[in-house]
Parts: C-alpha cells; sequence; structure tokens
C-alpha cells in the first residue's frame, strides 16, 4: 500500500498533506519541524523540496480565520452583552490559535495539490511515474528463479 503505481488522486494527495503525510505514498511524514517540508519523504523516497507554497497558506489561513472570527465577533456584538475587555482580549487569542493550528495543515494541503497537479519540479516525476509499462507483462524466467524474497521483479508491470 505505501508504493502504488497509480497516482493519488489530488484530493487524496491534499488529504494526505494537511494530516502531514507525503503526498505520494501516504506514509512518510511530510514536514520534519513546524512548517519547513522535508527534503525528502522517509518512506518512499518522494522528492518533497519541489513544492513552491509561498503565501498561499497564510492567504487561505487568513481567508478563512477571519472570516470565522469576524462572523463571531458579530454575533456576540449583536446577540450578548460581553464586556469589551473580555472581547479585547478573546478574539485575538482565537484568531493567533486557529491560525497556528491550521497554517501546516493549510501548507500541506497546498503541496498535495501541486504535487497532485504536477507543478514545478513534480512535474518530471509524476511523467516518470505515470508512464506505460515498457516491457511483458511476464518475466518469463520468472517459474525458473522461484519467488523473489520480497516478492518484486522487474519488468513484471502491475499497472
Ligand atoms: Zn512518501
Amino acid at each position: 500500500m505505501a508504493q502504488s503505481s497509480e497516482p493519488p488522486s489530488w484530493a487524496l494527495a491534499m488529504w494526505r498533506g494537511f494530516r502531514n503525510r507525503c503526498p505520494h505514498c501516504g506514509e512518510g511524514r511530510l514536514f520534519h519541524r513546524f512548517l519547513k517540508v522535508r527534503e525528502r519523504c522517509e518512506a518512499c523516497g518522494m522528492e518533497l523540496h519541489h513544492h513552491r507554497a509561498d503565501d498561499l497558506p497564510p492567504y487561505l489561513v487568513i481567508f478563512v480565520v477571519g472570516h470565522l472570527v469576524g462572523w463571531a465577533i458579530l454575533e456576540t456584538e449583536m446577540r450578548y452583552d460581553v464586556p469589551l475587555w473580555f472581547q479585547m482580549t478573546l478574539w485575538p487569542t482565537v484568531a493567533l490559535v486557529a491560525s497556528l493550528l491550521l497554517l501546516q495543515p493549510t501548507k500541506g494541503a497546498v503541496v498535495g495539490l501541486q504535487y497532485a497537479l504536477g507543478m514545478h519540479g513534480f512535474s518530471a516525476i509524476r511523467r516518470a511515474g505515470a508512464r506505460p509499462v515498457d516491457g511483458p507483462a511476464r518475466n518469463e524466467t520468472e517459474t525458473r528463479d522461484g519467488g523473489g524474497t520480497d516478492g518484486r521483479h522487474i519488468g513484471s508491470g502491475r499497472a
């Protein structure tokens, strides 16, 4: 399951990235520390440094958190009698914590999307991974050698 010949869909790749997993295999971790993407996947060896997430993750986080907190402030103001000092403490804290919690998963999802769309350096990898099998479907020496210990046969082409 770690190594599939079929590339994952963009939705699955984004979901894997959101959960701090390699968009290619879904096993290895995507980040090695806060917001820092690994050079390559520790599980499948996929090169992850090709991403160019740049400003999109914070833009998306600001968009989502800003709308949610703005809506919550408006609702609180209209429905409840909450002291101003409390609101001045609560909403910046909520905005800060929500932004910090969402930023890395959002960046992971953006990296997953760039991988799935074959953007930047990911394009060459996606092309190589998705190329059609060029060779016989079965290796003729397979029965003579018996089953290999790792169960893999070069050119067996499970597509
Ligand atoms: Zn991987």
